[in-house]
């Protein structure tokens, strides 16, 4: 069977999934396909009362199916019937979300949806293996870290990668024994609907999993300032991050994971494998179209290899084609809307203005729909608009440097330290580096997650707070409770 498929003929589920079922909703936030452009459906948008009702299905849920308080072992195997299932259904999920969104249909199935429901049975493992804690006292007393869930969580997701972030937020908390109640992207929000309902269907107790659909100043403020959600997990900019911080602090405090923007930067030194480099860097401006929180965005390399690293570079950003991701031959992903492609195309001229030089791209495609070229600016500096601003785009500029020095100056962002890259095959220089990067998460000859879930992801600087993936993202969500039993 071919993947490609008729983007006119899908069936949305527009509305909110609360319970066990969709209620029905109107659409009214009006949503394009980036593939093409065409207006074709509208997301609905929870107001404070439709989030209510969805936190109260979560508690309700919560207390009759004691989700946090059953045999641990039965939490894991659900949610590994929940995996099951996703990675059964996985077409009609592939075809959901690459007709919202920038996922090709054919990097899906394989990609982000096997990976996802490897995430969900990476998590499932701790429910039964990771706990509370004996800890060392006094002979005269029992001193004890006890864990237990929050409660509700409220998550909110960006639309870059719409079903992987949803399970970096759901796989988590329902292993720690919560309930979610979930707000996806108003542009990519369909994904998440399914997901919901395909857990109900392996058998997760109904109302663990709700999912409201709307934007982020009604539906994500009534999660984040609800008095019954005991948890925000958000991922999205610094500045949704900052508005969540502000909105939680005056309606209640309550603990926060933000994972937030990035401008990483790639190192090279003249030791390094440059052809492994070049390839690892084009792929990572080029995947998703740099819409990508980890998107090695800052090409830093020592002066003497620039000529040939650049070369490579090029070569591999040359001959992309805009194909539609509901085309199982699309390998280039269009940007998610006019307005995030007018915003990229600003910044590059911009910075074309004060001084760069495009090596590459530096336009929109000659295409239906919103696809920009992968571009390379070189001229640039740490006053250029293309090196401070997170562009989210498939944008690299290219800065050389001298010295060690002179590189790790060039690396560090005033603002942002999500992730950085490093190539060199000095050993000593590499460790030397890694130690000094201000970024939660640095690459060693070779840029990009592997699929060894157990590393966790987060920011330094205003690039988040709290970390996704790992033991860490289990761990954050579980509150621990000190007793200490004189004997
Ligand atoms: P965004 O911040 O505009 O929106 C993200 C989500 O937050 C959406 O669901 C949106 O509706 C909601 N939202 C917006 N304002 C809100 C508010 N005041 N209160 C509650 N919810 C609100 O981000 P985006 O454009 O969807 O995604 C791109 C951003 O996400 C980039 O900055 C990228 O770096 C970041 N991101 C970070 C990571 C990471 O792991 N650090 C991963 C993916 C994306």
């Amino acid at each position: 069977m071919t993947l490609s498929f008729d983007p006119d003929s899908l069936s949305l589920p527009i509305g909110h999934f609360i319970g066990d079922r969709l209620i029905a909703a109107e659409g009214v936030i009006s949503m394009h396909r980036p593939s093409d452009g065409k207006a074709y459906a509208g997301c609905p948008l929870a107001d404070a009362d439709m989030v209510d009702r969805a936190v109260e299905t979560a508690r309700a849920a919560l207390k009759t199916s004691n989700w946090g308080g059953v045999r641990p072992r039965e939490r894991l195997n659900v949610m590994h019937r929940w995996a099951d299932m996703i990675q059964r259904e996985a077409v009609t999920l592939a075809r959901l979300e690459a007709l919202s969104s920038t996922r090709p249909v054919g990097h899906l199935i394989d990609g982000d949806i096997a990976i996802s429901a490897e995430q969900i049975r990476f998590f499932a493992e701790f429910a039964d293996k990771e706990g509370s804690d004996l800890v060392p006292t006094d002979d005269g007393n029992l001193g004890m870290i006890l864990t237990e869930p929050y409660g509700v969580v409220g998550a909110i997701t960006p639309w870059n990668f719409p079903i992987s972030m949803a399970v970096w937020k759901l796989g988590p908390a329902l292993a720690a024994g919560n309930a979610v109640v979930l707000k996806p992207s108003e542009m990519t929000p369909f994904s998440a609907i399914y997901l919901a309902e395909l857990a109900v269907l392996a058998g997760l107790p109904a109302g663990l999993i709700n999912v409201v659909l709307g934007d982020g100043q009604m539906t994500g403020n009534a999660i984040t300032g609800h008095p019954d959600i005991a948890k925000v997990s958000f991922t999205g900019s610094t500045r949704a991050g900052s508005a969540i911080m502000e909105n939680v602090a005056r309606t209640g405090i309550k603990p926060m994971t933000l994972e937030l923007g990035g401008k990483s930067p790639q190192l090279v030194f003249a030791d390094a494998d440059l052809d492994k480099a070049a390839a690892a860097i084009a792929t990572s401006i080029i995947s998703n179209a740099g819409q990508a929180c980890v998107a090695g965005s800052r090409l830093i390399v020592e002066e003497s290899v620039a000529t040939p690293l650049v070369d490579a570079i090029l070569r591999h950003m040359n001959g992309l084609h805009p194909v539609p991701t509901w085309d199982a031959s699309a390998r280039y992903s269009p940007i998610i809307s006019d307005k995030q492609r007018q915003r990229i195309h600003s910044i590059v001229a911009a910075t074309v203005s004060a001084g760069g030089a495009c090596l590459a791209g530096g336009a929109p495609m000659d295409a239906p729909g919103y696809f920009y070229a992968p571009t390379l600016i070189a001229g640039v500096d740490a006053t250029s608009p293309a090196v401070t601003e997170e562009i989210f785009g498939p944008v690299l500029t290219l800065q050389t440097f001298r010295d060690e020095e002179e590189a790790l100056s060039l690396a560090e962002h005033p603002t942002y330290g999500l992730a950085a890259g490093l190539f060199t095959r000095d050993l000593s220089r590499a460790i030397r580096i890694t130690r000094s990067l201000q970024a939660g998460t640095i690459w060693v000859n070779r840029y990009g997650r592997s699929r060894d879930h157990i590393l966790p992801t987060g920011g330094y600087k205003q690039s988040g707070i709290g970390k996704d993936l790992g033991r860490e993202a289990f761990h954050a969500n579980r509150k621990s409770k000190s007793v200490l039993i004189s004997i």
